[in-house]
Order: C-alpha cells, then sequence, then structure tokens
C-alpha cells in the first residue's frame, strides 16, 4: 500500500532515523530550478513531508523549502526567484513529532567554506555518537537531522577546499549517505562505501551542451528526457566545477550493501536501480512466490500500488487470472475531513475501494509486498472479505520483516514489526487470512540478481555497519555481520 497512509506516530531516537528522501541535482542548465523541480515531482514517491530546492548563480545560492507535496511548494513564481544554472533538490518524508520544517533539506549554512546548501538521502548510523561529540565542542543544531552532522564537520575541517573538507567529513561518518553538496561555483555528489540508497547519473542534451544529472531514481530523468548513464558509484566523488567534472574514489571499497527493499518496495518500476530495473526484480519476486507458496483460488488481486508487479509475476507463474480487484484513490491530500460518527477502517477505506462484482465467490490470492506491523494488512484482508470473497489467501513477495531498518527506510521498532515476534501462523491468524505465504530469503535472492552485493537487515537482522549509539538505544538486540 502507498506508504502515505501507513503512518502512524512511532517511537523515534531524537536524531532522524527513518527518513525516507529523494534527491535530484543538475549542472549547467538555464532552466536549473524548474528542471530539478520537474525531477523531484518524478521522485514524489520517495517522500511526501517537504521538498526544497537551491539554486546557484555563480555567486549566491537561493533556497526554497517548505513542508507539502512537490507541485504545492513551488509555484512559478518561487521558481523564478532561483537563479541559476545549478540546482539541488531534496523531498523528505520523516517520524512524526520532528520540528518538521527545521528538518527539511537542502540544509543551508554560511561557513569558512563559504555558502552551502545539502540534499541527503540516507541515515547515518554514528550520527548520535558524533553530534554528542560536535555538541561538546559547542556547535548549535538547528534540528534533530542526522544530516546536519556533515555540515558541521565540514566546517570544522582545516582543509581549505570544499571537496577536500567534504572528503574528511566523510570519511568520519558511517551509514548511509546519497549526497548533494551545492556551493557557489560547485557541485559535490558523493555515495556511501557501500551504496545503501541509490543514486544514478545521468545526461540531459540542450541547445549542444550535455548537462550532468543525478536523481535517486531513474525515473526523474525520464520525466526531464535526460538518459541514465550509471551509477555513482559507492565511495565515489564526483565534483563538477568551474574546470569541468571528475570523479575519484574518497573511501576505500567495502563490501557492497544495495537496499534490497529498494527492489522489493521502495522504488518506482519504472526506475533502474542499482543497475537493475526494479519491474525485472519485481514480477521475479512475484513468480517465484508461485511457485513456493501456490494457493488453490480462482483469481490474483493486488494490493495496489505496492503489490501490483509482484501479482503480475504471480498471476503469470500460476495461470491464474490477473484481476483488480481493489481500486485505489489516487487523489488523496494531507488531511482528510472525517464526519463526527467515526467511520471503521476510514484510513483503508479513503485509499481502497474493493470491487465487488469481481470479488464475490472468488477465492482470492492477495498480493503485496511486505507486512509492517499488520495493521493495514489485516483491514485489507477484511476489505476483501467483506465484499464477498469466499477465501483469501495473502501472499507477500518477500520474507517476513523482522529488525529495523537504520539507513533510510521508514520502519517502526523492533516490538512493532509484528513478525519479529510472531510466527507465519500466528500472523496469518491476526490478519484473519486463510492462508499466508511469504517469499523465501533464497527466492528473494534470487530475483534481485547478483544477490550479494544487497543489505538484507531487515530481513536477517544483520546489519552490514556497527551502530554506534544506536545499539545503546535498541540494548543490543542488533548484531553485526
Ligand atoms: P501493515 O499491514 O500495517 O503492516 O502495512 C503493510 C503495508 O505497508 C503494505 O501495503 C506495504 O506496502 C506498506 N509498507 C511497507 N513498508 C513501508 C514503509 N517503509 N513505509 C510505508 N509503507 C510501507
Amino acid at each position: 500500500m502507498n506508504r502515505q497512509d501507513a503512518k502512524t506516530p512511532r517511537k523515534t531516537p531524537s536524531v532522524g532515523f527513518h527518513e525516507e528522501c529523494g534527491v535530484f541535482g543538475i549542472w549547467g542548465h538555464p532552466e536549473a530550478a524548474k528542471l530539478a523541480y520537474l525531477g523531484l515531482y518524478g521522485l514524489q514517491h520517495r517522500g511526501q513531508e517537504s521538498a526544497g530546492i537551491s539554486t546557484s548563480d555563480g555567486e549566491r545560492i537561493s533556497t526554497h523549502k517548505a513542508m507539502g507535496l512537490v507541485n504545492d511548494v513551488f509555484t512559478e513564481p518561487v521558481l523564478a526567484e532561483l537563479a541559476g544554472e545549478v540546482a539541488i533538490g531534496h523531498t523528505r518524508y520523516s517520524t512524526a513529532g520532528d520540528s518538521a520544517l527545521l528538518n527539511a533539506q537542502p540544509f543551508t549554512v554560511e561557513c569558512n567554506k563559504g555558502q552551502i546548501a545539502l540534499a541527503h538521502n540516507g541515515n547515518l548510523t554514528n550520527a548520535i555518537e558524533l553530534r554528542r561529540e560536535l555538541d561538546a565542542a559547542g556547535s548549535i543544531f538547528q534540528g534533530t537531522s542526522d544530516t546536519e552532522v556533515i555540515l558541521h564537520l565540514v566546517a570544522r575541517s582545516r582543509e581549505r577546499t570544499l571537496a577536500a573538507a567534504l572528503r574528511e567529513a566523510l570519511l568520519e561518518v558511517e551509514g548511509a549517505y546519497s549526497l548533494l553538496v551545492l556551493a557557489a561555483d560547485q557541485l559535490i555528489v558523493a555515495r556511501d562505501p557501500r551504496g545503501f540508497r541509490p543514486l544514478a547519473m545521468g545526461r540531459l542534451e540542450y541547445d549542444g551542451r550535455s548537462c550532468p544529472v543525478f536523481a535517486s531514481e531513474t525515473c526523474a530523468f525520464d520525466l526531464i528526457g535526460a538518459v541514465y548513464e550509471n551509477e555513482v558509484e559507492p565511495g565515489e566523488m564526483v565534483i563538477l566545477g568551474p574546470d569541468g567534472m571528475s570523479r575519484e574514489r574518497f573511501a576505500p571499497a567495502q563490501a557492497s550493501a544495495h537496499c534490497v527493499f529498494e527492489h522489493v518496495y521502495f522504488s518506482r518500476p519504472d526506475s533502474v536501480v542499482f543497475g537493475r530495473p526494479v519491474q525485472l526484480s519485481r514480477e521475479m519476486l512475484g513468480r517465484l512466490l508461485a511457485q513456493e507458496c501456490p494457493a488453490d483460488a480462482d483469481i490474483v488481486v493486488p494490493v495496489p500500488d505496492s503489490g501490483v508487479a509482484a501479482a503480475i509475476g504471480y498471476a503469470a507463474e500460476s495461470a491464474l487470472p490477473y484481476r483488480v480487484g481493489l481500486i485505489r484513490n489516487h487523489y488523496i491530500g494531507r488531511t482528510f475531513i472525517e464526519p463526527s460518527q467515526t467511520i471503521r477502517d476510514f484510513g483503508v477505506k479513503l485509499k481502497l475501494n474493493p470491487v465487488r462484482s469481481l470479488l464475490e465467490g472468488k477465492r482470492v490470492v492477495l498480493v503485496d509486498d511486505s507486512i509492517v506491523r499488520g495493521t493495514t494488512s489485516r483491514k485489507i484482508v477484511r476489505m476483501v472479505r467483506a465484499a464477498g470473497a469466499r477465501e483469501v489467501h495473502l501472499r507477500i513477495s518477500c520474507p517476513p520483516t523482522i529488525s529495523p531498518c537504520y539507513y533510510g527506510v521508514d520502519t517502526p521498532s523492533k516490538e512493532e514489526l509484528i513478525a519479529s515476534s510472531h510466527s507465519v501462523e500466528e500472523i496469518r491468524e491476526f490478519v484473519e487470512a486463510d492462508s499466508l505465504g511469504y517469499l523465501s530469503m533464497e527466492g528473494l535472492r534470487r530475483a534481485v540478481e547478483e544477490p550479494d552485493r544487497y543489505c538484507y537487515a531487515c530481513y536477517t537482522a544483520k546489519y552490514p555497519t556497527d551502530l554506534v549509539g544506536i545499539e545503546t538505544l535498541l540494548q543490543g538486540d542488533v548484531r553485526r555481520r
């Protein structure tokens, strides 16, 4: 199901852990702000809480950011104020309870390295520790986001150039970052040495020029007519400035740990992520799920939109008809006016409605990408049954989610993850399905190809980095791989 409605405020430590974001950058285009706006529009699914763009005209950086969807935050006059041929943009979802606008990005500062704007996707796992040290040394923080730590480290560095200071700062941080840093006459793009979060690079041809563009997902390139070229490599820094473009490795290579959940749920299926089309992985997840967990049923119904590609794969593999038995309302804003007499399961009903004529009397295979707390899934199972389905067989296109993500996907605490403490049979009972099947780890690994490139911590609780500070908060219930 779409992430916008699955949220409830959750207990989180004070430095932002669960940020989900999209980033975009463009260098050398007279309509940089407008293109960044369009790029962010294409990345809206990665974060719906705030949006921001910073541009540089070669001398000054201008920024506009606000709470809301990209299309609401940016109007024609606002974009006209964002002058210059270089732009970076950011769209963000974060947990409730944060002082939200303070954490909206790009972050901008004036420091001894000049004016800087920074947009970050991912989470730093040693941010708490670093922030404690910086606090003690007198640094003043505006918000609670871990991203600010990078800016402080850059400002404190004795290196004279921004690139060298950033290199030094990044060698101190651990965890996930796909990063765009804008200075008056420079754009620096960097990705953590394990490549947790995606970061694609492309080109936009314009008036005989070839402008470098960067985005979390390639669907942002498609919208602006840019061509995908390759990934910013893990541990790589791309520096664009008056002397042209250079690419360098700033950190030694580490075993790569791409987020497998990007392929399972987070990225759009029309994107190429980590060099692999998401659609291919998702359909394969569904096919393997059908092989591993067949069902004696009449139709396959996806939970839109998250279950669609896997359901197509499941239906094809099991030779069962694919039916769009749940219709999603795509026009849901942020706030809903609810009648004073509370409607049962209002949130889910706003978003989804069953097609009774398709479901009535049928044995239904319901396909979704994941179960987190189980509460939404239960409501959907009930909804399908109430619409007349005779049996509901829930199929999930990844293994049980047993452990939180500390690298930039919004997952609740371990206790709230139903699969951390319940067996598949107990979860089946909770969601009230006639049967429940999850894809195996082996199936997941097969579906994404080159399986050793990925991080599976949410399914295994084996984290590829130390979790400094976080570990204490969790009383040590995570292990290191
Ligand atoms: P629940 O049954 O309450 O655990 O919710 C499951 C639904 O949440 C599924 O439809 C998933 O697609 C969706 N979901 C999974 N991960 C996330 C996430 N990180 N953010 C928002 N929604 C998610």
